[in-house]
């Protein structure tokens, strides 16, 4: 396959650095968004260092002009855009669905979906324009069932599964396939910061969240997208894949 362009949100930390090192490590060209520049620019060094392509645009995705101006950027440096992974995301309120706090579901809603519908809006124009591609939107097992005191996060995975499959099946004969990702327990700073740090609560969170009995990595997520994205997924859109460790079975 050759040299793709990519973009990738949320890639400066966790799944999505991960994305960022396995589709530069075979040879594409990377535009990695983030808010947190310190940590943006640190990984797209580090990815030149190693011999690879990204750069890294200070962009929050939950806004039409950070999504704009990944695409600009990537259609700039690069001339086309053919693959996009939407995986900025935030955990939302630890709170029963009685006490969450409006601003915190509507700042979830708008961080973990409305972002995944401006950055597509974005996206596919430019997609479509360079010849078709593939997008990978990430929600997350608890896109495909309840979480007792999470139920913003869960609501707006959810709509993230609803919002990439409607997308798939508008494009389905368009040349560009889009699907989403529903990973289970993951060892990211988000999972980490979940558990207030606590590392004996991360090892228990992947010991009693999944069959498997430990966390995912970022890696074993990334590996899911980069499948996603390559030609020998060909005939695969509007797919909800949990990478979970068998959790979305129980
Ligand atoms: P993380 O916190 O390590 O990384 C998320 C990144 O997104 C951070 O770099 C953060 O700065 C960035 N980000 C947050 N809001 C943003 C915005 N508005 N615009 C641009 N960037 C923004 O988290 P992670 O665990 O790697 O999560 C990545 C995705 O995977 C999220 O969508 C998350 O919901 C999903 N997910 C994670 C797990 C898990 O167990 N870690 C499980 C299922 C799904």
């Amino acid at each position: 396959m050759s040299a793709r362009v990519v973009v990738v949100t949320g890639g400066a930390s966790g799944i999505g650095a991960a994305m960022v090192r396995a589709f530069a490590a075979q040879g594409d060209a990377v535009v990695l968004g983030d808010i947190d520049e310190v940590a943006g620019v640190a990984l797209a060094q580090e990815v030149v260092a190693a011999g690879g392509t990204a750069r890294f645009v200070r962009a929050d995705a939950a806004t039409s002009e950070g999504a704009d101006a990944l695409v600009a950027d990537a259609l700039d440096a690069f001339g086309a855009l053919h693959v996009a992974c939407n995986n900025a995301g935030i955990s939302g309120p630890a709170a029963a669905v009685r006490d969450i706090e409006l601003d915190a579901w509507e700042r979830t809603l708008r961080v973990n979906v409305t972002s995944v519908l401006l950055c597509m809006q974005a996206q596919l124009p430019a997609i479509e324009r360079s010849g078709g591609g593939a997008i990978v939107n990430t929600a997350s097992v608890a896109g495909l069932v309840g979480v007792p005191n999470m139920a913003a996060y869960s609501a707006s995975k959810h709509a993230v599964v609803g919002l990439t499959r409607s997308a798939a099946l508008e494009w389905a004969r368009k040349g560009i396939r889009i699907n989403v990702l529903c990973p289970g327990t993951v060892r990211t700073p988000m999972l980490r910061a979940y558990v207030g740090g606590d590392e004996d609560l991360l090892e228990a969170a992947g010991r009693h969240g999944s069959p498997m009995g430990r966390l995912g990595t970022p890696e074993e997520i990334a590996g899911a997208a980069l499948w996603l994205c390559s030609d020998a997924a060909g005939y695969v859109t509007g797919h909800a894949m949990a990478v979970d460790g068998g959790a979305a079975a129980m």
